[in-house]
């Protein structure tokens, strides 16, 4: 088999669904991963494991990676995309919502590369790529705790490229501003819903989920000694 092995977490949706049909499409085998099974099934991609995986638990997580790498051989690829964005206000949101955003977004990223560093490290090869978010950056308003979990994104995701460069080892942070996808319909207050959707409206509009990818996949694609450390990828007319 000549294309290796790329794990997409997240991938019952928006980018994640994306990346899984265009690296598909290169014929990589693949491990999806994500909570919605019938999402992922419904994909109908060529060899390729889905999986019902909560990434916050690490167990089940760890579990679907070793069984894929059982079929396809080691990880060459990580892509910690699954992730979650409760906009709110911080007087009075249910920090329930926090923990979820660290817990997926933060936590099981950092899972995630601890569950296959170390055979790359051994293998002196591989990637990991850390989908973070224009909100990783600069701040908005109402998005208090998920830019949080962003900003730590790329803290936690420079330190680790920095750590695993001399085992010729990728780390790869993308941040993507506003595009079409499931994720603002978890959050629960709708006049902070509503804004966002008039927001996009007014900028005329946001990129599409699949544009995204092809930058995801144009990352890896390249050879394995470059590292385009981090892309910045959002609608041309998004001001802010
Ligand atoms: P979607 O809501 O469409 O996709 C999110 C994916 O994450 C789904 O596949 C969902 O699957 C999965 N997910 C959420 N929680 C868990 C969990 N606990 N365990 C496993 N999978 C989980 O949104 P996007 O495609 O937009 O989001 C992908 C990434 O892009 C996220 O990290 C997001 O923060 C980031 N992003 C998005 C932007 C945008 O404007 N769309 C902008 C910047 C960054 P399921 O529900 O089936 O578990």
């Amino acid at each position: 088999m000549s294309e290796k092995l790329v794990v997409v977490t997240g991938a019952s949706s928006g980018f994640g669904a994306e990346i899984a049909r265009q690296l598909s499409a290169l014929g990589h085998p693949l491990l999806l991963i994500a909570r919605r099974a019938e999402r992922l099934e419904a994909l109908n991609l060529p060899k390729t494991v889905c999986r019902t995986v909560d990434v916050s638990d690490r167990h089940s997580f760890e579990r679907a990676i070793r069984e894929a790498e059982m079929l396809f051989g080691d990880t060459d690829c990580l892509i910690n995309n699954a992730g979650v964005m409760l906009l709110g206000d911080i007087e009075k949101q249910n920090p329930s919502e926090w923990e979820q955003m660290f817990s997926v977004n933060v936590l099981a990223l950092m899972h995630g590369m601890q569950i296959v560093l170390d055979n790359m490290k051994h293998r002196r090869s591989g990637t990991i790529i850390n989908v973070s978010s224009l909100a990783g950056r600069k701040t908005f308003e109402h998005h208090a705790a998920y830019s949080g979990s962003k900003f730590a994104v790329h803290g936690i995701s420079e330190t680790v490229r920095w750590e695993v460069a001399p085992y010729n080892i990728r780390v790869i942070t993308v941040s993507p501003g506003a595009a079409e996808t499931e994720l603002l319909g978890h959050t629960a207050d709708a006049n902070i819903k509503q804004e966002y959707l008039d927001w996009k409206e007014q900028i005329g509009g946001v990129i599409s989920a699949s544009d995204v990818a092809k930058s995801v996949v144009f990352a890896y694609q390249l050879p394995q000694d470059v590292c385009v450390r981090e892309i910045v990828i959002a609608p041309t007319r998004q001001q802010n």
